[in-house]
């Protein structure tokens, strides 16, 4: 007893004085593996994103290949409730019924879900993922997988009319307007921040039950301010879905890092506190605000031909 009260002496002041570990920040777990967008490129970003707040720690699950056999699928099977809160770089293959269950069953109980940019491709089939992210586009979406969402003279509409689901422009640059500053999301932003260059989605489908649009962008498309920014209560969790972040490019930017730490802290939490304050370097609506990160271009790639 006498030789080990020393060393219990030595670890009570080492825990006394550690500055707060990684053990005390909100676990992520990003999932990716399978995209029509450079997912290899872009979770590196994410994960920046997210662990440069000082608020969340991340951890990344890749899913096998496209083509991958049941075996490999088999043994891919993430631990949802070991996280506050999971977020999908994903649009691929189905994923296995009992992952399928897992998630579902997570979000219900509580958990919180973020979908970036083509995770709302994904799973056109799934209909729990479905309510879940409110709307997606393409993968055969229609007016049956549910109403057009977008804003309309302040508020949200849901459009009925007949027509595919999930469209986009050429990338460019283009303000994102908030449609509810009373969100813990959106609280103390800008009223209209100029984005990177990234897709404007449009036109997106979906069951769109319990869900409210937060921030918006006026397509050259449709003409009509679609949703940039959500939220969806599904059962008892929370999902943040953003439309924004097509390319590594499109995320290095202050106004994407803020609104998905935000994003991903109310989804795990409820509010929005560790991630509250607006840098001082925020995007106005005239000019953007890039963020560095070694291994990414710290100028935009030249636009592409039309
Ligand atoms: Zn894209």
């Amino acid at each position: 007893m006498s030789r080990l009260l020393p060393s219990l002496l030595a670890l009570a002041v080492l825990l006394t004085f550690a500055p707060a570990s990684t053990e005390s920040r909100m676990r992520v777990l990003v999932i990716d593996g399978q995209n029509n967008h450079k997912w290899d490129i872009t979770t590196p970003v994410l994960k920046h994103a997210l662990e440069s707040s000082g608020a969340f720690s991340v951890e990344v699950s890749t899913t096998p290949a496209k083509g991958a056999d049941a075996a490999a699928w088999e043994a891919w099977n993430p631990k949802f409730t070991d996280y506050a809160v999971v977020v999908s770089n994903y649009n691929g293959e189905l994923w296995p019924e009992k992952v399928r269950t897992a998630l579902d069953a997570y979000v219900l109980a509580g958990g919180g879900f973020v979908a970036v940019h083509a995770a709302n491709n994904s799973f056109p089939e799934w209909q729990e993922y479905n309510r879940m992210i409110g709307v997606g586009g393409w993968g055969g979406r229609d007016e049956n997988s549910g109403p057009w969402l977008y804003v309309k003279d302040g508020r949200l509409f849901r459009d009925v009319s007949p027509g595919k689901g999930g469209a986009h422009g050429p990338q460019h640059e283009f303000v994102v307007e908030v449609v509810n500053e009373d969100h813990p999301v959106t609280r103390g932003l800008p009223k209209r921040w100029l984005h990177t260059r990234d897709e404007l989605y449009s036109r997106l489908r979906g069951p769109a039950e319990n869900v409210e649009i937060l921030a918006a962008a006026r397509s050259d498309l449709t003409a009509e301010l679609e949703p940039s920014l959500m939220v969806i209560q599904h059962g008892k969790g929370r999902v943040f879905h953003t439309t924004l972040g097509h390319a590594d490019y499109s995320m290095l930017c202050r106004g994407f890092y803020l609104t998905l730490q935000r994003g991903a802290e109310w989804a795990a939490t409820g509010d929005v506190k560790l991630t509250a304050a607006v840098p001082a370097d925020f995007p106005t609506e005239d000019k953007t605000s890039p963020v560095a990160l070694e291994g990414h271009p710290k100028q935009l790639p030249p636009e592409p031909k039309k």
